[in-house]
């Protein structure tokens, strides 16, 4: 086992020495470094102050720094050689910085400053030096390893470091010889990672955002080193996780609610009837009608026609309003698991309101009410923007969106009592989980973090009311209480255009755009953070406007993702395009769905690159379980003896 040292040094650089040579080196770029009795510039010329650094608005004058006597006074700068860790105290932009080497490779930044000190943002200091061969891990979604010298297109550019649009895991980490360093983002509510480039190398950099305009309260950045690679560096996250409580597996769950029993493994269904994205979504002309009960029947059908062909393990998602305790009976008489589709954060505006189609304006219903006093604030007064609806003029929309207090007490009101008069299991809550917005409003004020609390009250409530709870994307932040997530598998920058309208649409030949081959399924930039965190306590799936199936000569190789990540498919579509589908549902079903199920409750303990091009991954789960993936196109691969076919994956069980 190699020996990690920290070693901050007083022209502000960090660095980490593995067996006594350099391994890391954080610059920290314009700090102070205490010595004596007084901050001075580092006399290093690497240190220098560099203006691009500065936040947009500076927190306290310089002459506010005061020198601390419980540090010892340190004038000397020692040689490199001596590489004794030792804590040591920094001002930036007055905000003092303490570093402190801990036991088990461990090295934290603690950030400190006036509370009420005004603040725009402000760019961390530190920043890794990049190397070529480095690889880049970015818990973007799912995840990403991303080769230092990459360019992927789209890649955003700021993550919000608490929300499904962001990072759902509140870190970034690097792989470098044999060895790992992460940085954890301790306090993550109020900060972002702006992904960077030095010397054209990804180099990216932690933002601590204001708290309603102010510092707020102390941050916390957490550094760990260690050996090995991807699976070591995501274990030594999970105990930050643990440690934050967000850890809960489903073998505890199902004691709270056994019908997580039937989630485990089951592949999710959104069914639509073929007029419902012209009825209920996206048309000027939609007309706002309740489903024929030839319609019901037609979806029905289908339902039994997937059991009778050995479907057993299905996530029944209902999208329509009009969805009764008829059909969600029926559905659970097939054994199925029922969930509904809710939204708790978009509002349409009254003053637009006769723009818009009526159906929408009826699904909007329960929320009508919460305009505009609802609505979450911006500093400037104005109401806050959510998800554009097509009007009547054939013209897109803004809707409001509604404050994370209020959601909590519309979602009280509703969803419990349409689970009485639906006998719905579930509900999938969109949207909410996505970001994190403060409310300026005077009557319900709110930090990012208080908006967090009330989104963890809303799942705590549904979870109150024995349902199992699914969200969008979704982050940590309430991953010990939701029990899945739909989109964590395709993360939006790489999705086809317009995912989120396109719920079945298919696409064949050149209507797949080049991201999904390049991005989306490419083995050599994703890797399964998420499940190395989570799996066995959240289940993840591709976006309705991403599933299994709508790219049906692609489903083979979602499919083969699915088996590694150890998670079951998603099939969205139109109920007349059942006929056709059919086949590639069936297969995809039988891929994941007995697989996922084997390794469900487990935790994902590995994930390994078996050959240089990426292109060979075996990941090892608790319960012995390995799946080893072959996404060579041609050469087929041979695993303890046994044969992986080209394009395939194949499950290992222990003896
Ligand atoms: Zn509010």
């Amino acid at each position: 086992m190699n020996e990690y040292i920290y070693r901050p040094t007083p022209d502000g650089t960090i660095v980490v020495y593995r067996n006594g040579s350099e391994l890391f080196r954080l610059r920290g770029e314009g700090l102070l470094w205490q010595s004596g009795n007084e901050y001075r510039r580092g006399t290093d010329s690497k240190s220098t102050p560099n203006s691009d650094m500065q936040p947009d608005s500076g927190i306290l004058p310089d002459s506010d720094i005061r020198p601390d006597s419980d540090i010892r006074p340190d004038s000397d700068i020692r040689p490199d050689s001596d590489i004794r860790p030792e804590s040591r105290r920094y001002i930036y932009n007055s905000v003092e910085i303490t570093a402190v080497p801990a036991p088990e490779n461990m090295l934290t930044l603690r950030f400190t400053s006036d509370p009420d000190a005004e603040l725009g943002e402000l760019a961390c200091p530190y920043q890794v030096e990049p190397r070529a061969d480095d690889i880049l891990l970015i818990p973007h979604c799912e995840g990403f390893a991303l080769p230092a010298d990459s360019d992927v297109a789209g890649f955003p550019e700021r993550l919000y470091a608490a929300g499904g649009g962001g990072l759902s895991m509140a870190y970034y980490g690097i792989l470098r010889g044999g060895s790992w360093l992460l940085v954890a983002i301790i306090t993550n509510r109020d900060a972002q990672l702006s992904i960077e480039r030095s010397n054209k190398l990804l180099a990216p950099r932690v933002i601590w955002l204001a708290q309603k305009g102010r510092w707020g309260y102390a941050r916390e950045l957490r550094l760990v080193c260690g050996d090995g690679g991807i699976s070591e560096l995501c274990a030594a996250y999970r105990l930050i996780a643990a440690e934050k409580g967000l850890i809960k597996p489903f073998s505890e769950r199902i004691n709270e609610n056994p019908l997580l029993g039937r989630l485990v493994g089951a592949a999710n269904v959104w069914l639509w009837n073929d007029d419902a994205m012209d009825k209920l979504l996206y048309s000027e002309r939609a007309q706002n009608t309740v489903p024929t009960s030839a319609q019901i029947e037609r979806r029905l059908d289908v339902a039994r026609d997937m059991l009778a062909s050995g479907m057993e393990r299905l996530l029944w998602s209902l999208f329509d309003e009009h969805t009764d305790a008829y059909e969600v009976d029926k559905i659970k008489r097939l054994g199925y698991l029922t969930s509904y589709y809710d939204i708790y954060t978009d509002v349409i505006p009254h003053d637009i309101a006769h723009l818009i189609p009526p159906t929408r304006v009826d699904r909007c219903q329960p929320r009508y009410d919460l305009w505009p006093d609802g609505v979450a604030v911006s500093r400037d007064g104005s109401l806050q923007r959510a998800w554009q609806l097509k009007g009547t003029d054939g013209r897109f929309y803004y809707q409001n969106r509604i404050c994370d207090a209020c959601a909590l007490d519309c979602a009280a009101r509703e969803a419990p009592a349409h689970r009485e008069r639906t006998h719905i299991d579930g509900r999938f809550i969109d949207v909410s989980w996505v970001t994190s917005n403060e409310c300026w409003s005077d009557r319900h004020p709110l930090t990012r973090s208080d908006a967090i609390e009330y989104k963890r009250r809303m799942l705590q409530m549904l979870r109150e009311h024995n349902m199992v709870v699914g969200t969008e994307i979704g982050c940590e932040d309430g991953a010990d209480l939701f029990d899945y997530s739909e989109g964590m598998l395709s993360p939006p920058f790489c999705r086809q255009y317009d995912a989120g309208r396109r719920m079945c649409s298919l696409y064949y030949n050149d209507e797949i755009e080049p991201r999904i081959h390049s991005v989306m399924l490419n083995p050599k930039l994703r890797a399964p953070l998420w499940e190395l965190c989570y799996h066995g306590c959240v289940q993840s799936y591709w976006y309705w406007g991403d599933s299994s199936c709508c790219m049906p000569e692609l489903t083979r190789l979602r499919d083969i993702f699915c088996r590694l990540y150890g998670q079951p498919g998603l099939y969205s579509f139109r109920v007349s395009d059942w006929p056709r589908l059919k086949p590639y549902i069936l297969a995809s079903y039988r891929a994941t769905v007995p697989a996922a199920t084997a390794v469900g409750f487990a935790r994902m303990e590995r994930f390994d690159v078996l050959d240089s091009e990426r292109l060979i991954q075996r990941t090892r789960f608790s319960n012995g379980v390995e799946v080893v993936a072959n996404f060579n196109q041609a050469d087929a691969y041979y695993y303890r003896g046994q044969k992986i076919a080209p394009m395939s994956s194949e499950l290992i069980f222990p003896e």
